[in-house]
């Protein structure tokens, strides 16, 4: 750290581990303006350093544009304000208030406005393309040429800058410069109306007889949810209890409700968020009805603009441009692929679940709807398996389940991963640092990553999901020494309640597998070019290989039985409750699979097919897609739509399919270890290394069919995956 640095407010410092209680929403609103103009001054200079050395290389043709003139600059810019701006943004979503919320949305504008006018330098983009026209003509080993991350990385710059309007001139160009800024804006605003939708809505029990089937955890969880909103003598056994529409809420009350009329009542209410519609869409602080219909019809329109500004038919394209999928139509054949086989296998899941409801003399037998489909699928299950996923819980508290990741970890990857808390400033009391070290079982091996895990749900101030994001970025300083990987890791799993550890669902024990996954491909990169380095650089349908693989080990003997023992009694998990989780991981996985190909495909046709005047909603769209996508049709309220944040509020627009082009990758590449056999404990750590040698190590240095040929020795197959998915019986 140079010495004028440490008088920098902490927002400015753009180096190490951020201090999060001195980025507070008053330096964002205080600071950000004067970084971006301090960015702003940085890129005009070197935009006339270029301009001169470009002026010089055209008039002697013996010199040569060098990288370090271009790229690496250009690099430390953007990370700069990514180091500044990430703090902020991470902090909108695990710290969100009010005041955060505004100061952040203050700057937004700003934050594009400037990531358009780098993305737009033609004098930039012109030095890019003297820098592939000096690669193009010169012999490898010779001066100018590149390497094979250069390469990826100079095109991927290059194909950036096109899709960001670098080729527009004038008034096309404002146009476009004002949408993308709209659409910035629209974005924030449609995933903090789901946000405020859902947490705009409880529904408080006082009856026990209304609590009728939700377990003990669940019964504490909401009691505690009521003491939070200010019952305090609420109690697990006497109530009262406050149910939600947050996913640790929600998703169980559903399940194991049997009060079939509250469960209706949740369901809807949960469907129709932000909706504008309904008894609980919630309301502005104004009383006007939280509704995300116009942003949708606004965001869609203003993208197809854009993607035609680009000289592509629609966003649908702009998005493949940058994708492992070679077309639209390459992903419908997947797509289609999968409807196929999952359709017969979700309408005889359907036909069983009315069966069982018939065996139990439930009325709704023959007229099964959405708000029954959890509850007799989870009767189903516990009556086909005995399998109770609530009675799993305390075979999985928090802190075994990382001893067992990280013993995974281990043993694939040849790293240990040790406990430093107190080595890192944090955001909230709940949150951990780790590190990770080279080599296995050895607490003196070469530092080589660091996390945080922020695992509880916190409704209310933090985004509900789980999702992995990079702190800090393995890189090479200008003295030469390294800078190591920092990931965040953030889950949403039930807190620990008084005494009891976090005692987490075998979902949740998948889900933080799946974000360690993420933080493995960004921590065990060896790239030391930072825009290729982990993460960076992998094309959005390849991403999600490292985290879906991980999550398979979740059903690997030595692994589960390996973590799984009772919180208190130390018990391990009985052999005959694997095997019920083995059985269970095909269960309703037609269901499971067509509802993923149902929004895989409204979100790639929303954005190749719909366009304002089109003839039809964007929900009609919807609806036409869901008669073969669907075994329930949606109820009339069901505006899924909006609160599809996926694809409205994050990057996922017409990408959605990109969770089963990677699964298909992940599925094969865990099919090399079942190969070996998963008994073979030579052989899997020999293919582990190579896992992590491969796709763990290159991240976007190379191209992802390449990557994934270096791993398996051939180009993915989805046999893999529609065995894993048990849809081949039929
Ligand atoms: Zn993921």
């Amino acid at each position: 750290m140079s010495p004028s640095a440490v008088a920098l407010p902490e927002i400015l410092r753009g180096e190490g581990l951020p201090v999060f209680e001195a980025i507070t929403p008053a330096t964002v609103t205080a600071h950000i303006p004067g970084l971006i103009a301090e960015l702003e001054a940085d890129l005009s200079q070197l935009e006339t350093r270029l301009g001169h050395r470009l002026s010089a290389i055209a008039s002697d043709a013996s010199q040569l544009l060098r990288w370090q003139e271009l790229m690496d600059p250009l690099q430390r810019l953007g990370e700069r304000l990514r180091w500044s701006w990430g703090v902020v943004s991470h902090l909108n979503g695990v710290c969100n208030s009010p005041e955060l919320r505004e100061a952040h949305a203050g700057q937004q504008a700003a934050v594009v406005r400037f990531g358009n006018r780098a993305g737009q330098s033609r004098l930039i983009y012109r030095a890019l393309e003297q820098l592939q026209q000096q690669h193009m003509a010169a012999s490898p080993g010779a001066p100018g040429h590149l390497d094979g991350a250069q390469q990826r990385i100079l095109a991927a710059e290059l194909r950036d800058m096109q899709l960001r309007g670098v080729g527009l001139q004038g008034a096309e160009q404002e146009a476009f410069n004002a949408a993308s800024q709209e659409l910035a804006e629209l974005s924030t605003r449609f995933g903090n109306q789901v946000l405020d939708a859902t947490n705009g809505w409880t529904l408080r029990l006082n009856d026990p007889a209304e609590v009728d089937g939700l377990p003990e955890s669940l019964r504490a969880q909401l009691a505690q949810a009521a003491r939070s909103a200010g019952d305090e003598a609420a109690s697990a056994e006497s109530g009262p209890w406050l149910v939600g529409l947050d996913m640790p809420r929600y998703a169980p009350f559903l399940k194991y409700s049997r009060r079939r009329d509250l469960r209706e009542r949740v369901y809807r209410a949960h469907v129709s968020r932000a909706s504008g519609q309904g008894e609980v869409c919630g309301e502005q602080a104004d009383g006007e009805p939280l509704n995300n219909w116009p942003l949708i019809e606004r965001i869609l329109a203003l993208r197809g603009e854009q993607a035609r500004r680009l000289g592509y038919a629609n966003w649908a394209e702009v998005s493949l441009a940058a994708k492992m999928a070679d077309s639209e139509a390459a992903v419908e054949g997947l797509l289609e692929e999968l409807r196929a086989a999952a359709l017969p296998a979700a309408q005889q899941e359907l036909e069983a679940l009315r069966q069982i409801a018939r065996r139990h003399h439930a009325p709704e037998a023959d007229d099964l709807q959405p708000w029954d489909v959890s509850f007799w699928a989870e009767r189903l299950r516990q009556e086909s398996f005995e399998l109770d996923s609530e009675a799993l819980r305390p075979y999985f508290p928090l802190p075994r389940v990382l001893d067992g990741l990280f013993s995974l970890c281990s043993r694939l990857f040849d790293v240990t991963i040790e406990a430093a808390d107190g080595e890192a400033p944090v955001w909230h009391p709940d949150v951990r640092y780790f590190r990770i070290r080279e080599g296995a079982a050895t607490a003196t091996g070469e530092p080589i990553a660091a996390f945080y895990l922020d695992p509880y749900s916190r409704p209310g101030s933090k985004r509900g999901g789980a999702w992995m994001d990079e702190c800090l970025v393995r890189s090479r300083r200008q003295d030469g020494t390294t800078v190591l990987p920092v990931a965040y890791l953030i889950c949403n799993q039930s807190p620990p309640v008084a005494e009891t550890p976090s005692l987490m669902t075998f979902e949740e024990v998948e889900t933080l597998f799946h974000e360690f996954g993420h933080g493995l491909q960004h921590m065990l990169t060896t790239v030391e070019r930072p825009q290729a380095a982990g993460i960076n650089g992998v094309e959005w349908d390849a991403v999600e290989l490292p985290s879906q693989f991980m999550e398979n080990w979740c059903y690997d003997r030595a692994t589960l039985l390996g973590m799984a023992r009772h919180w208190q009694s130390g018990e391990p998990l009985p052999e005959a409750e694997f095997g019920k989780l083995q059985a269970a991981r095909t269960f309703m996985g037609g269901t499971a699979t067509l509802r993923q190909v149902h929004f895989a495909l409204v979100d790639l046709k929303l954005h190749s097919q719909w366009r304002p005047g089109c003839g039809q909603s964007p929900e009609q769209l919807r609806r036409a897609i869901a008669a073969n996508t669907t075994v329930l049709a949606p109820i009339d309220e069901d505006a899924f739509l909006c609160s599809f944040g996926h694809i409205f509020a994050g990057g996922y627009a017409a990408g959605y399919y990109s969770y089963k082009w990677a699964e298909v990758l992940s599925a094969d590449a865990f099919s090399a270890f079942e190969e070996v056999g998963l008994e073979n404990e030579q052989q899997i750590r020999d293919t582990g290394r190579r896992f992590r040698d491969t796709v763990l190590s290159l991240g976007g240095s190379l191209d992802p069919k390449a990557v994934f040929e270096a791993f398996r020795g051939r180009q993915p197959s989805s046999e893999a995956l529609i065995r894993h998915s048990g849809l081949l019986a039929g």
